[in-house]
C-alpha cells in the first residue's frame, strides 16, 4: 500500500463524472447485453449442456412444471414461446426500451454524479485525500463492493415493491409474465425504469465516490473484455434467470449466490415462494432478511399473478394502464 498522499482534493473527479460526459456512450451502455448474439448463444449453449448432462430432464413447459424433452423442445418449447404472455413480453420490451435511455442518462447524471461528489466532499473534508496506488487487487475489490452495494440497493427497491401496494402495481407487470423467456426480464411497467436507474446510478455513485476518494480517482473498475469483471461473470445468469430451463447450483454455493432457477421460484404465485429470492446476483441480503428460498429440483414453480388476478394482466393494454387503475382503486377506498 502506498503512503497516503497529501494531494489537495478540490479537482477530484470519481469515476462516473467521466462516464457521464458522453451521452451517446450512455445510450450504448444502455443497450442490453444479455438480448446481444454472444449472451444468447451462451444461454443456449449452457442449455445444451444442461439438456446432455441431464438426459432431456429440467427443462419446464409452460405451466411452469419439468418434463423430459427432446432438444428442440428443451431449448426453445412451442408453448412458451408462442404463448400470449411471450407476445406481451415484446410490446412492453419496445415501450419500456424507448423510455429507459432518457431516465437512464438523466439519473446517471444526476443522482450517481450528486451521490458520487456528494460522498468525495465528505470524505475529503479535512482537504487530503489517501491518495493509494491502484493494482489489480484494489481493482477487483472496487467491482464487489460497487456490485455488492448495487446488490443491496437492488435488494432494497425490490422488497419495498413486494410490500408497499401502490408500487407493487408497478411491479406486478413484471410478475404477470405467465411464461419466462429471456426478454421477460426487460418486461416491467414503464414506470418502473426510473426506480431502478435511480437505484443504480446511486449505488455506483457510492462506490465511485468512495473509491474515486481512496485512490484521487486513480482507480478503475476490474473489466474482462472491456465489461466489468462481476458483471460479465454474472450476465450470463440475467437471461438464465428467465429462461424456462431449471439450471440448479449445489445447494452451498445457491447460499450465496442466486442459481438461475431461484428466480422461476420468485415468479411462481404459490404462497410459499412469495416475496422471496429478492436481491439480483448474491444470495447474501435475502439471506440476511429471512427471504432465501432454495428450490428442490425441478420443483414446480408455476408463473404468473395467479388465477385469481391474471386475467386482468393478460394484454398489453391490460399491463400498461394495469398501475393506473389499482391506483384509482386505492383512491376511491381511500388508501391506504
Ligand atoms: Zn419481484
Ligand atoms: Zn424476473
Amino acid at each position: 500500500m502506498a503512503a497516503p498522499s497529501t494531494a489537495t482534493t478540490g479537482s477530484v473527479l470519481g469515476p462516473l463524472a467521466d462516464i457521464a460526459t458522453t451521452g451517446w456512450d450512455l445510450f450504448v451502455a444502455n443497450l442490453p447485453r444479455d438480448l446481444t448474439w454472444p449472451f444468447l448463444l451462451i444461454t443456449l449453449g449452457l442449455g445444451l449442456i444442461l439438456w446432455s448432462a441431464r438426459a432431456g430432464r429440467g427443462s419446464k413447459d409452460a405451466s411452469g412444471r419439468e418434463r423430459p424433452a427432446g432438444l428442440l423442445q428443451f431449448l426453445l418449447p412451442r408453448d412458451i414461446y408462442s404463448h400470449p404472455s411471450a407476445r406481451v413480453d415484446v410490446g412492453l420490451y419496445v415501450l419500456e426500451r424507448l423510455l429507459h435511455p432518457f431516465w437512464y442518462g438523466a439519473l446517471i447524471l444526476t443522482v450517481g454524479t450528486t451521490t458520487e461528489a456528494g460522498v468525495i466532499a465528505a470524505l475529503s473534508a479535512s482537504g487530503t485525500t489517501p491518495g493509494l496506488e491502484s493494482s489489480l487487487g484494489w481493482m477487483l475489490l472496487y467491482s464487489l463492493c460497487t456490485l455488492l452495494i448495487y446488490d443491496f440497493v437492488f435488494y432494497a427497491i425490490h422488497y419495498t415493491e413486494h410490500k408497499v401496494p401502490a408500487l407493487w402495481a408497478i411491479h406486478k407487470v413484471h410478475h404477470s409474465a405467465e411464461v419466462l423467456t429471456p426478454l421477460t426480464r426487460y418486461r416491467e411497467h414503464f414506470l418502473e425504469g426510473p426506480l431502478y436507474a435511480a437505484g443504480s446510478a446511486f449505488s455506483y455513485g457510492l462506490a465511485g465516490g468512495v473509491f474515486g476518494w481512496l485512490f484521487n480517482d486513480g482507480i478503475t473498475q476490474a473489466t474482462l473484455f472491456n465489461i466489468g469483471f462481476f458483471s460479465l461473470l454474472f450476465g450470463f445468469n440475467g437471461s438464465f434467470r428467465h429462461y424456462h430451463v431449471a439450471f440448479h447450483y449445489p445447494r452451498w454455493l445457491s447460499k450465496w449466490l442466486h442459481s438461475p432457477v431461484m428466480h422461476h421460484t420468485h415468479h411462481s404465485y404459490l404462497p410459499q415462494h412469495w416475496d422471496t429470492n429478492l436481491a439480483a446476483v448474491t444470495s447474501l441480503w435475502d439471506r440476511l432478511f429471512g427471504t432465501l428460498y432454495i428450490p428442490e429440483k425441478d420443483e414446480f414453480t408455476p408463473w404468473g399473478l395467479g388465477p385469481e388476478t391474471q386475467h386482468r394482466y393478460r394484454s398489453w393494454w391490460q399491463n400498461t394502464t394495469g398501475p393506473f387503475r389499482d391506483w384509482a382503486g386505492m383512491l376511491k377506498r381511500g388508501y391506504p
